[in-house]
């Protein structure tokens, strides 16, 4: 079996869903985290009436790993996806892990290319919001048969996405 931060290293390094977007929109911020250390990075804090957080995309993703790792807020230094979980437990193996993540990811993207298609091309939203936006503006507009192909193969990747991430992702 792996050592936990070898798995962290195998899985977290190829996958990132919970940095970019994909998995959440925010990291909430936690006491004890140092939101003023945090600024001074560089990284986007929005204080609201009761809570803090940081948007994601994580403006310390680098694609692929955390660019303030040591530094980064107590939420991401708990988080532990499912499928970490299952395999710092030994019940899963980490190329069954490894496959999960690239489906997800492979999902994401297809949606990604669709909501690009349709002219939501913020990629510095989080995924879910995105989505919500171009499903309103379907709604509102008048869209020609070839967008609504694209609106109808956008939610069947969104729909496959979240039953993903619900069955294998969230803890
Ligand atoms: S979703 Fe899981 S495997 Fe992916 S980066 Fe986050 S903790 Fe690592
Ligand atoms: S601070 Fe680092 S670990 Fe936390 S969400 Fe951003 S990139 Fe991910």
């Amino acid at each position: 079996m792996l050592s936990e931060a070898d798995a962290i290293a195998r899985l977290c390094t190829a996958c990132g869903l919970c940095c970019n977007g994909v998995l959440f929109a925010d990291v909430e911020l936690q006491a004890g985290d140092d939101v003023a250390a945090l600024e001074k990075l560089g990284l986007p804090v929005k204080r609201l009436k009761t809570k803090t957080k940081m948007p994601q995309p994580c403006a310390a993703f680098d694609g692929c790993l955390c660019r303030h790792y040591e530094q980064r807020p107590g939420h991401c230094q708990k988080f532990e996806c499912l499928q970490l979980i299952k395999v710092n437990r030994g019940e899963t193996t980490t190329g069954s892990a490894l496959t999960h993540i690239q489906q997800a990811r492979r999902l994401a993207e297809r949606a990604e290319q669709f909501l690009e298609e349709l002219g939501h091309n913020r990629r510095d939203l989080p995924l879910s919001q995105r989505y919500r936006r171009c499903v309103r503006a379907a709604e509102r507009g008048d869209w020609t048969g070839e967008q609504l192909e694209a609106l109808a193969e956008l939610q069947m990747s969104v729909h496959k996405l979240t039953a993903l991430l619900q069955r294998e992702f969230y803890p």
